[in-house]
């Protein structure tokens, strides 16, 4: 029996309960213990996800898939946690379906809007069967590609409908929501289509690119329809941050401290992960599960 929990049941309570649920990239064993050990002290369900790219650095979808699940064991971790993929291509979707991972993304947003329909369908349907919960995305989420950082593309009420109809269970918009740091000239989201998505369909919404925009924007979006924040750059921020600063400290060089044990080297950022993932999960206003 998995240990995961699919999204469902988690997303449907958030959607209606007006609070968000908080999905964070893992990159590896630091980044994987730092989300679950926030998902502990605060008593509140997760997702963990991995992207195609950070599976790949790890091994595979079913080592990622493995190492979540000897860590949740090893931590005594009882809250629900959903093992999801972030932005997979139709072939990542089925692998990790294969894998047992209890959610998946399937980002086919650069196909033409009917095959990225028709595969959608398809991924529903092979997931569905498995007890999966599926994510899709209309619109595009802006980031940066040869220096130049753009807003992507706004989804259109028309698009969400037609995603919700094919049977996905959560649905990323793209409402000026950006991949990676935001920048200076950055106007903010579309809270006005965000409202017509979110009073057009009952699915609920995902709000990608959640690192960088401020906490009065996140909560604002999550009251009007956004149940699932994906945060990646924010940890990868912090844990860059504290790790230069044990570096700039000369705590590495401290050879009668050890300090150059990656056990410790990579304490403090391991630590600020956690931080940050607990400062997020009090944004969101994810209620935590009673005893
Ligand atoms: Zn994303």
């Amino acid at each position: 029996m998995s240990v995961f929990v699919n999204g469902n049941a988690i997303f449907d309570a958030a959607r209606k309960g007006h609070y968000a649920v908080g999905a964070f990239n893992t990159n590896n064993l630091e980044w994987t213990r730092a989300i679950l050990e926030a998902a502990k002290e605060t008593k509140t369900p997760l997702l963990i996800q991995v992207s195609m790219g950070a599976a790949k650095y790890m091994g595979d979808y079913a080592s990622v898939k493995h190492l979540v699940e000897d860590e949740m064991r090893v931590m005594n971790i009882t809250v629900p946690v959903i093992m999801h993929l972030d932005h997979g291509n139709y072939e990542a979707a089925k692998a990790c379906i294969k894998a047992g991972y209890s959610s998946v993304m399937f980002d086919g947003h650069d196909l033409p809007f009917e095959e990225n329909l028709t595969k959608t369908k398809e991924i529903v349907k092979l997931a569905h069967e498995r007890g999966i919960s599926v994510e899709a995305e209309v619109g595009s989420i802006g980031g940066t590609e040869d220096g130049i950082t753009g807003e992507g593309e706004l989804a259109s009420v028309s698009d969400a409908k037609a995603f919700a109809d094919a049977g996905v269970d959560y649905l990323a918009c793209g409402i000026g929501n950006i991949h990676g740091v935001y920048p200076e000239n950055w106007k903010g989201l579309h809270f006005d289509r965000l409202k017509e998505i979110a009073a057009a369909i009952d699915t609920p919404l995902v709000l990608h690119g959640g690192s960088g925009i401020p906490k009065e924007q996140v909560q604002k979006a999550v009251k009007l329809g956004i149940s699932k924040v994906n945060i990646n750059t924010e940890n990868q921020l912090a844990f860059a941050k504290a790790t230069r600063a044990y570096i700039e400290a000369g705590k590495d060089e401290d050879k009668l401290a050890k300090g150059y044990d990656p056990r410790k080297l990579l304490a403090p950022g391991t630590q600020a992960i956690a931080d940050t993932v607990k400062e997020i999960i009090g944004w969101l206003g994810t209620p935590s599960i009673k005893d």
